[in-house]
């Protein structure tokens, strides 16, 4: 057994909760007295049936989901997703408008390209290296759009809205891989939500899918089956094998939030160790937050050193990660450095890397 306490600031996979990692060991080998593990169930049977259901309760509680939704549990990733949305929801003759904030959102853009839809391009970020997102309420969408597109939190560049665009009529999507559940948001307003699972809520393997009924009933019949929303709705995420050993998981880490007091709970603790991140990046004279301050995430905390001391940011990765803090490493497409606080970061990691900084910009500095 491992005392060593490492903590993650990976953006994903990310970490997850000390107390579920140690539950899922407890029951790996003999799930809850059944004498195996859930991994070896079918996925057809009672046990793994409860799981998903209550993996899906725990989902609807906690964002307040209400019956106009469909709640999916699919597999290749937020990426998929990228192609799987117009595929379904593109509507021939119609442009899909896209707010492009970074490489999420671009890459989305880029597979709706390649399936021929055209693109309304309502704001791009590229003018500004995508260090900001700007007022929202100066956007303008045409409501003879298919949908609009928005990727809610900028993983790689660490912004995020802090206000949604209101599109009108035009259906509102939103990848939500990083920040799904870290804070309150209103699902009503949106048309379809998706999210990886590996941020913030499990391992890798499954893919969230929030999608309000009847919306899946624009898919063309040329679409494949298992990239049609209908297939895995009408059988309740359970057409093929899913991935179950990731959506056990995900049963336990909303089981957790729940226990925490559920998305408003946790918000305010993120919004506590975001300030204090950020605090100790603007009072040091010595780091500089990479993006525009009110537009910045509170689950990526990208920053530099100086104006970019490639060799002091190595130095900080390599010392960080010998005083137990990995992950600390900037996206390769921007350099720099992250530190990635999801949910289920505690404090005392949000702590301990605040030290650290003060450490090293009081020896480097
Ligand atoms: C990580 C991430 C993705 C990619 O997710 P995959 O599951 O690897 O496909 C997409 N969008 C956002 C916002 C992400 O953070």
């Amino acid at each position: 057994m491992q005392e060593k306490t490492v903590y993650n600031f990976n953006a994903g996979p990310a970490t997850l909760p000390k107390a579920v990692m140690l539950k899922a060991q407890e029951e790996f080998v003999n799930y809850r007295g059944c004498g195996y593990g859930i991994v070896e169930e079918s996925h057809r049977a009672a046990p793994f049936e409860e799981i998903i259901q209550a993996a899906e309760a725990n989902i609807r509680k906690l964002m307040g989901i209400s019956a106009d939704y469909d709640v999916l549990f699919l597999q290749g990733g937020a990426s998929l997703q990228f192609a799987m949305v117009p595929m379904n929801l593109m509507v021939p003759g119609k442009k899909i408008a896209f707010c492009d904030t970074g490489e999420w959102a671009h890459k989305a853009m880029k597979e709706a390209k390649i399936l021929g839809a055209g693109i309304n391009l309502v704001y791009d970020g590229a003018k500004e290296k995508y260090s900001c997102i700007g007022d929202v309420s100066s956007w303008q969408f045409d409501q003879n759009d298919a949908y609009a597109h928005i990727c809610s939190n900028n993983t790689i560049y660490g912004t995020a809205y802090n206000q949604y665009p209101d599109t009108g009529a035009l259906p509102l999507i939103a990848d939500m891989s990083s920040d799904i559940m870290s804070k309150v948001v209103d699902v009503n307003r949106f048309a379809l939500i998706f999210a990886g699972a590996q941020k913030n809520m499990g391992p890798s393997g499954v893919t969230l899918v929030i999608m309000r009924k009847g919306l899946a009933e624009r898919c063309p019949e040329t679409v494949p089956t298992m990239l049609r929303f209908s297939t895995h709705i009408k059988a309740q995420s359970l057409y093929n094998t899913p991935s179950t050993f990731s959506i056990y998981m995900v049963r336990l880490v909303t089981d957790w939030m729940l226990e925490q007091g559920g998305v408003p709970a946790i918000q305010k603790l993120n919004e506590t160790k975001a300030a204090k991140l950020y605090a100790a990046i603007d009072e040091s004279g010595f780091f500089r937050g990479t993006c525009a301050k009110a537009d910045r995430s509170k689950m990526n905390v990208c920053f530099r050193i100086g104006e970019g001391n490639e060799e002091l940011e190595k130095k900080f990765v390599s010392e960080s990660k010998a005083a137990g803090m990995i992950g600390l490493k900037g996206h390769r497409a921007v350099g720099g450095l992250r530190a990635s606080i999801y949910n289920a970061m505690p404090m005392a990691g949000i702590d301990a890397l605040v030290a650290f900084m003060k450490a090293f910009a009081a020896k480097n500095g």
